[in-house]
């Protein structure tokens, strides 16, 4: 991975970081929807906390919401509308052949290794230290500045949605969010040879969705057609080839690929015209594999199936369960509707699991998306540009967005496709040497906000 000839230092200031940093991966706070979570583990995370940042808690005012935090560091002047930094701390499960042991904190070829040491205890990490520093350096914000901490994004994001219902009812709106989503990236797809930092402005909506075949049942050894099992494979296989979801290029994808086009050779010829060739471009990209086709469309992925009772009788049921992410421009209730009537065409019965929320979209010519520019131009020199693009996975930001329509989602870590691949899987690491300018640049943008 390059780093663009940018060389960072190791100082006493990194080392100092490092070893805070550590010991908040050697404390497993993993939120497990199916083996529940240790509450012992997630109060000592955050006893460390208050250990590692005692002036930032001095100067705030401390919420608990059943182990989700919200502080609020109150700003001189109460006429301006507030922010919210947010992260969170609560971490998936380590299953799996690790190089390092996920809770070590182990330094070794120059990373930090660990669950959680990309998702998301360095957003944590970097944003506390920051205000940890300004706190003992006496800096008191303008506005009121609030950071959020939930223990439990990884599962149902209650916190974050509890504490939501709490501004809500407060009648505080802030003006601007700032949560975990894109990170730093080499070439974040294929030829566009550049270091970008990938801004979050939006995320696709979750839909799961339950497919079942029914039948009268009966003996195997006398089947009929359109048995329950041959009905969800029909629909399944239907689903995948077909394009039943809309196709269309968002205008922050647009602007996405006008910001690659530079760094693209002879494509970014094509990727500069992007927005007037918003046609060709969205029907191409599919081709381009699963996450270009993920920008362009709602997807469906068919991730639990079960059904049947005997190996000698036609199951008088059977299910398959749909992963949903839905786009923008089609919108959960219209990309329900489609799959429905896919669904009808095999006969089968179809059933919400859980719905998701929508959000909005954030305007990257807005003062957020601006207020990050600035502050990776400050303090992230090796940047070549910022790009704003649509989330495919989601955040907790999402519980903000009906009260606040300027929602950044981003870490200024930089990452290779390597490490970014470890992020809910094995090998979670990052490099030591992205914790310094990571600090910077939320001191820069807690003091510019
Ligand atoms: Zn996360």
């Amino acid at each position: 991975m390059t780093k663009s000839g940018w060389i960072f230092m190791s100082t006493e200031r990194q080392d100092r970081y490092v070893s805070a940093f550590q010991r908040m991966i050697r404390i497993d706070t993993v939120s497990d929807a199916n083996n529940g979570s240790d509450p012992e583990n997630f109060a000592k995370f955050r006893e460390l906390m208050w250990e590692l940042f005692p002036h930032i808690k001095d100067a705030c005012e401390v919420r608990d919401f059943d182990g989700s935090v919200l502080m609020e560091w109150k700003g001189s002047d109460e006429s301006i509308a507030p922010v919210l930094f947010m992260n969170h701390y609560d971490v998936v499960p380590a299953s799996g052949e690790w190089k390092y042991p996920p809770f070590s904190g182990e330094i070794a070829e120059g990373k930090i290794w660990g669950r959680g040491t990309l998702d998301d205890k360095s957003g944590v990490f970097a944003m506390m230290q920051a205000a940890e520093e300004l706190a003992a350096e006496g800096f008191r914000p303008e506005r009121t500045i609030y950071f959020e901490m939930a223990c439990n994004e990884e599962t149902h994001g209650k916190g974050a949605g509890d504490i939501s219902a709490w501004l809500r009812e407060r009648g505080i709106r802030p003006e601007m969010v700032f949560d975990e989503g894109g990170d730093i990236l080499y070439e974040p797809i294929g030829g566009a040879k550049g270091t970008f930092a990938m801004i979050g402005v939006g995320e696709k909506s979750i839909v799961n969705m339950k497919f079942t075949a029914r039948s009268e049942g009966g003996h195997s050894s006398t089947p009929g057609k359109d048995t329950p099992v041959a009905r969800l494979a029909g629909f399944i296989t239907y689903v995948e080839r077909h394009h039943i979801f809309d196709v269309q290029l968002a205008p922050a994808t647009v602007e996405m690929l006008r910001r690659f086009a530079p760094y693209m050779g002879m494509a970014g010829k094509v990727m500069e015209n992007a927005g007037r060739l918003k046609k060709p471009l969205g029907a191409l990209l599919p081709m381009f594999g699963p996450t270009a086709n993920a920008l362009v469309t709602t997807t469906i992925a068919f991730t639990m199936t079960g059904g049947g009772e005997a190996p000698n009788v036609i199951p008088r049921e059977a299910w398959v369960l749909g992963d949903m992410r839905c786009s923008h421009h089609q919108g959960m209730a219209d990309s329900m509707k489609e799959i429905t009537k896919a669904a009808r065409k095999f006969g089968l019965e179809t059933e919400i699991t859980e719905q998701g929320l929508e959000s909005g979209i954030t305007d990257y010519n807005g003062r957020a998306f601006r207020l990050v520019e600035e502050a990776v131009a400050a303090t992230l020199p090796f940047v070549d540009a910022c790009a704003p693009f649509i989330m495919t996975g989601c955040s907790d930001s999402r519980f903000f967005s009906s009260l606040c329509d300027q929602c950044i989602r981003f870490l200024p870590f930089l990452i290779s496709g390597e490490q970014m691949d470890s992020i809910h899987g094995v090998n979670e690491c990052l490099d030591t040497d992205t914790l310094v300018p990571a600090v910077d640049y939320y001191r820069y943008m807690l003091t510019h906000v």
